[in-house]
């Protein structure tokens, strides 16, 4: 019976109104509850301490609130915290909490498993089960922020689209989540603190250009030769870095906003000078930086890392061709919290 209600929060603000116009009474009613149901996050009608009984009675009769659970938490020794999150059909997904000096940041899963299939990556080993709503995205980062205020004595200050899943093959809901996110309605964030990680489909990129969205983009490229790179991120066959290319062009035409590459050096994959120069190029075409990412052994040590030298190497190339590079270290990697480790091994 409970599952036949419908979820409150797929309704937008306009609809709260008419159903509250439709029972006979005020139209404002419906923005009172839309305040609790997003900028305030209850997780019951009980919670909406300015409603009157009657009315929350009527909510519940007619509507569930599926708000996400904290299944579990794990912190880290470094301060880094990783929640395990069921949704209300009981699958489960994980968002990380990643503090600094400076800031703190919430990476978050936009798909339960993943439609990709990145060989050196944990989730790729899950199928793709389903995306997420946007509240449900939009739950871990207020869970994020509540640990944060809690535990770091601080609230969230930047978001990241990093943990399961591909944000752009969830267009739709992860753009409806942000727009809560940023708007004054739910958490006021500014769109620049707010990073979309995909692994690179150019329609979808150039989709993003066309609807002026104002958070950054990061591309997890891993290699420019064609080759190499359809050899550990398969997808790339289908959309080839011709068209990853031509999509960031269009991109940076229309946002002037500068792209992150993301960029795992693996021993005997792309440690070589051929490798590291066609970075060079690749990162020629838009204003872009790069993100030299720690690699998280993921299970039977079919990936390594590559040694030092060859990072050298890189930094050596990029700098001298004047690219910023930063080197990421790996949060969290004692409780399989880091890059491409959510799996749900819990
Ligand atoms: N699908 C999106 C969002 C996931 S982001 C994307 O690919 O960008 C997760 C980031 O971690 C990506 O840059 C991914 O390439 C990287 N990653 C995946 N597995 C990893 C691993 N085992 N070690 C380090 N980074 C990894």
């Amino acid at each position: 019976m409970k599952d036949q209600k419908k979820d409150i929060r797929a309704l937008s603000k306009e609809q709260l109104r008419d159903f509250f116009v439709a029972q006979g009474d005020k139209a404002f009613r419906g923005n009172q509850v839309y305040e609790w149901l997003w900028s305030k996050s209850v997780h019951n009608f009980s919670d909406m301490t300015n409603i009157s009984l009657t009315t929350r009675e009527l909510l519940n009769e007619n509507f569930v609130i599926n708000h996400i659970k904290v299944d579990q938490m794990q912190q880290s020794k470094d301060g880094t915290i990783k929640n395990a999150v069921k949704l209300h059909d009981g699958l489960i997904v994980e968002s990380v909490l990643i503090p600094t000096e400076t800031r703190t940041t919430a990476c978050v899963s936009s798909q339960v498993g993943c439609s990709l299939d990145c060989k050196f990556c944990a989730t790729a080993r899950l199928k793709r089960m389903r995306n997420l709503n946007p509240d449900e995205i939009y739950d871990q980062v207020v869970a994020i922020d509540q640990e944060s205020r809690l535990y770091h004595n601080r609230p969230l200050s930047n978001i990241v689209f990093m943990g399961m899943g591909e944000p752009l093959m969830n267009y739709n809901n992860v753009l409806k989540a942000i727009e809560k996110i940023t708007s004054d309605e739910g958490l006021g964030m500014s769109p620049k603190r707010i990073t979309v990680s995909t692994s690179g489909v150019p329609k979808m990129i150039k989709k993003l250009a066309d609807d002026e969205v104002r958070f950054k983009l990061a591309v997890s490229l891993h290699s420019a030769i064609e080759e190499v790179r359809t050899s550990i991120m398969p997808f790339n066959e289908n959309f080839p870095l011709e068209d990853l290319r031509e999509s960031l062009e269009y991109w940076y035409a229309k946002t002037k906003s500068r792209v992150t590459y993301e960029y795992v050096v693996w021993k005997g994959v792309n440690d070589q000078l051929k490798d590291a120069q066609a970075l060079v190029r690749f990162c020629k075409y838009v204003p872009s930086k790069v993100n030299l990412i720690e690699y998280n052994p993921i299970d039977d040590g079919e990936y390594q890392q590559a040694s030092n030298q060859a990072l050298d190497m890189y930094i050596d190339q990029l700098e001298k061709n004047r690219v910023p590079v930063t080197v990421r270290r790996s949060r969290g990697k004692d409780i399989d919290a880091a890059c491409g480790q959510l799996a749900n091994k819990s």
